[in-house]
């Protein structure tokens, strides 16, 4: 606890909190979720649950209550306030505001008089004298509906409710909560006519735009609130509305409220009848009577099968039958709430598949689907109880692991990719290989609400695909918990200390590649080597993402690229062939506004040019700051720098996205080139890569090749150059000179 509050004082955003009360503009005719009592002072359920936020950390909120809703509105987006304590999120709105995770959810309904209430139809309001409030988005909503509404405008929902109370009126839209508030407050001859809307916009906390860092802390704070309290909120201010049917198993779906109102029907029809024959026979009553109870047992348990089914259909995936992100939400929730009574943990699993995008992209996605399904039932084999997978989006799968800690977790991620290997066969394409990358995060070690939880697993997960891991703990490397990445990390310290000292501890390799078409000669990819880390297993693939993640990149870059350009200087003077170097940047350094000025300065130090470099960026680096990024790269194809897109299909943007990134050269990643050429996916991706990359004026680079039928493969497909074993290891500069390493193109 100590340590969360010191971290919360140290970050910008919990400065500005405490330096001022945070401004909260609230609706003071939003009874019982906000409104003014006869002494003025704001009451209701989003005034304690704001207390609820500020005792857990400290903040001081300052209530300004507004009339109505528009006025309320302006005023925010004027900036008066910093904070709107309720306001749905709508894209039209997200300019003015930030939206916190909804907290509230409402459901709207058809009031009437008690007397009247069975003779108004809620789907039909033609024709019917509605109060409606003035400015109210319900209002809108209902005029669009039944344009032949005949209206009756107030201006506050109590007025609404008096004017169908008194008669004036055959019925108003209220949130059903607000309902039943004025209703055990003297509108006592009201009665909920209909549903309207079972799920009616939820509320969120809006706050103004130029404060983003308020949503995130808002958000943590709001995770941490324990369910009791929340709980007993809700009993206090909103208990009525939980009386009665058990609505939120029904509300997602309309057709949900109809089945059961036909089902209620139903039952009534047929228990009139009997009643009917009952009361003219007066025979075999008792029979009758068990009849009827077994009817409307029978019935009862329909109305339930079918409230399952679907609740089932809300929860889980249609596609793979996995749960969705609302059970996956079901599940973090049961099993922190299970970690919590037992003061145990568990391990929440991120899964993405690495290639799907472009199985998607290339192959259809009916192939796309049936491989879902099939990952899926793979998952399943795996994995003890199903209920615990979730599909979270296109194909990104979560499974939860109650009870799990590291040991456990890691296990079941080896064994996960594991049975993800095995070739899949969808139809004729019997080749298919996939590989996935899974991101880990423990509860209590890595976060203990959802939200972070979920963030951390995420961000392991991405880890896990850079590194090409497989799996990958969250956050392992910037906590530094293993010896081995504190070790690396005091190891990486001090090799930048001796480059700044002119001792590198690195080197750097060079690898040919290799043209296939025309007369230039081969160009060489620079490549880092750190003999210490190798002895411990380590290769750049390793300590590069460590060394951009606690900021010696910058350094050990700029080393890279003075090494490389000097070699380029060296070769020129000693006429050495060569085309271009190519050296590999991080989106860090692209990041880095000075970027440009450096290299220029050392081309024009050594004499060279800016035609003897080449800059490889991986498409990854393009997610980091894509705009900027773009833009850097436009700048530096402007001034003559060969351009590069690294490891092309291992990232994010596809192939229609080429056409905006200014690159020279696609280099496809070595994972599409290894199945080559049996793998049929894979030859229809490089097959399409190609002719793309080349109507937009981009050569095309295969990486990894290691035998002789890749390298005719892609001869045929119509790359422009090969890099890989087959025609050349990385190798040490003297080495090259000698020429003896460079093979040459094998015999056809
Ligand atoms: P990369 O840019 O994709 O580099 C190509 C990697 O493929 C190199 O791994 C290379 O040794 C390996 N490779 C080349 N031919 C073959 C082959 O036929 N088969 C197989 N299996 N592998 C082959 P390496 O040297 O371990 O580098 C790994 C990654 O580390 C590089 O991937 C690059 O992203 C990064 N890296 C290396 N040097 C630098 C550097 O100076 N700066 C930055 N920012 N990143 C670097
Ligand atoms: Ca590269
Ligand atoms: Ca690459």
């Amino acid at each position: 606890m100590g340590a969360a509050l010191l971290l919360l004082a140290s970050t910008a955003a919990a400065q500005e909190w405490t330096a001022r009360p945070v401004r909260v503009a609230i609706d003071g005719d939003f009874a019982p979720y906000s409104f003014l009592d006869e002494a003025g002072h704001p009451r209701g359920y989003v005034i304690d649950y704001f207390q609820l936020l500020a005792r857990r950390n400290g903040v001081r909120f300052s209530f300004v209550p507004f009339e109505g809703w528009e006025q309320l509105y302006d005023a925010a987006v004027r900036r008066e306030v910093d904070v709107v304590a309720t306001m749905v999120d709508r894209p039209e709105r997200r300019s003015a505001f930030r939206f916190t995770r909804p907290y509230l959810f409402k459901r709207l309904v058809l009031v009437a008089r008690e007397s009247e209430a069975g003779n108004i139809d809620p789907g039909d309001l033609n024709g019917r004298r509605v109060a409606l409030v003035r400015g109210y988005n319900v209002s809108q909503l209902l005029l669009e509906r039944f344009p032949g509404i005949r209206p009756l405008w107030v201006s506050r929902t109590r007025a609404a409710l008096s004017a169908v109370s008194r008669g004036e009126a055959d019925a108003a839209a209220t949130f059903h909560v607000a309902a039943l508030w004025h209703h055990a407050r003297g509108l006592s001859n009201l009665a909920v006519a209909g549903i309207v809307d079972a799920r009616a916009g939820d509320e969120s906390i809006a706050v103004r735009s130029d404060w983003p860092g308020l949503v995130p802390e808002l958000e943590r704070v709001m995770a941490q609130i324990p369910i009791e309290e929340e709980i007993e909120l809700r009993r206090r201010w909103l208990a009525p509305a939980e009386l009665g049917i058990d609505w939120g198993a029904v509300r997602r779906s309309a057709v949900s409220i109809t089945v059961v109102l036909l089902l209620i029907t139903l039952w009534s029809l047929h228990t009139w009848r009997q009643a009917r024959l009952l009361r003219r026979e007066r025979v075999r009553l008792t029979d009758t009577v068990a009849e009827l109870e077994t009817l409307r047992e029978t019935l009862e348990q329909q109305i339930a099968a079918r409230t399952r089914e679907l609740e089932r259909k809300a929860t889980h995936d249609e596609l793979t039958g996995l749960g969705n992100r609302s059970q996956l939400q079901r599940s973090l929730e049961s099993a922190m709430n299970d970690a919590r009574e037992r003061s145990g943990t568990f391990a929440l699993l991120y899964l993405d598949l690495d290639r799907f995008k472009y199985i998607n992209d290339t192959l259809g996605h009916s192939v796309g689907d049936v491989l879902l399904t099939q990952v899926s039932a793979r998952l399943r084999e795996v994995i003890d109880d199903p209920e615990s997978i979730a599909r979270f989006g296109g194909d990104e799968f979560t499974i939860v692991l109650p009870g799990a800690g590291r040991e456990e977790a890691a296990r079941l991620a080896g064994k996960i990719l594991e049975v993800l290997t095995h070739p899949f066969r969808v139809g004729d394409l019997k080749q298919l290989s996939l590989r996935a990358s899974i991101g880990i995060a423990l509860y209590g070690e890595h976060g203990t609400d959802t939200t972070t939880l979920l963030q951390h697993a995420d961000s392991a997960m991405y880890q896990a695909k850079r590194n090409r891991r497989g799996w990958s703990f969250a956050n392992e490397r910037i906590v530094g918990e293993t010896r081995r990445t504190a070790n690396i990390e005091q190891m990486l310290l001090e090799a930048v200390r001796a480059v700044g000292r002119g001792q590198s501890p690195f080197e750097l390799h060079y690898q040919p590649i290799v043209p296939l078409k025309g007369n230039r000669p081969s160009s060489y990819e620079a490549l880092l080597r750190w003999p210490a880390a190798a002895e411990r297993g380590m290769g750049p693939a390793d300590f590069i993402p460590l060394a951009e993640e606690i900021g010696l990149i910058d350094n050990i870059g700029a080393w890279v690229l003075e090494t490389a350009v000097a070699q380029a200087a060296a070769w020129r003077r000693t006429n050495h062939p060569f085309d271009r170097i190519c050296v590999n940047i991080s989106a860090m350094q692209l990041a880095d506004d000075g970027f440009e000025e450096r290299l220029e300065r050392l081309l024009h130090e050594c004499g060279c040019s800016t035609g003897c470099l080449a800059l490889e960026i991986t498409e990854t680096a393009l997610m980091f700051h894509p705009e900027e990024t773009l833009e850097r790269i436009r700048r530096l194809h402007h001034l003559g720098y060969e351009v590069a897109i690294d490891d092309f299909g291992t990232g994010f943007s596809s192939l229609s996205q080429l056409r905006s990134l200014p690159a020279h050269v696609v280099k496809i990643d070595r994972t599409f080139i290894a199945g080559l050429p049996e793998s049929r996916p894979d030859r229809a991706i490089v097959q399409s890569i190609v002719p793309v990359a080349h109507a937009l004026g981009a050569r095309v680079v295969a990486e990894g090749v290691e035998t002789a039928e890749q390298y005719r493969f892609l001869e045929k497909a119509g790359c422009d150059a090969v890099q890989g074993w087959f025609t050349g290891r990385p190798a040490p500069p003297a080495r090259l000179e000698e020429g003896g390493l460079v093979t040459s193109p094998p015999p056809h």
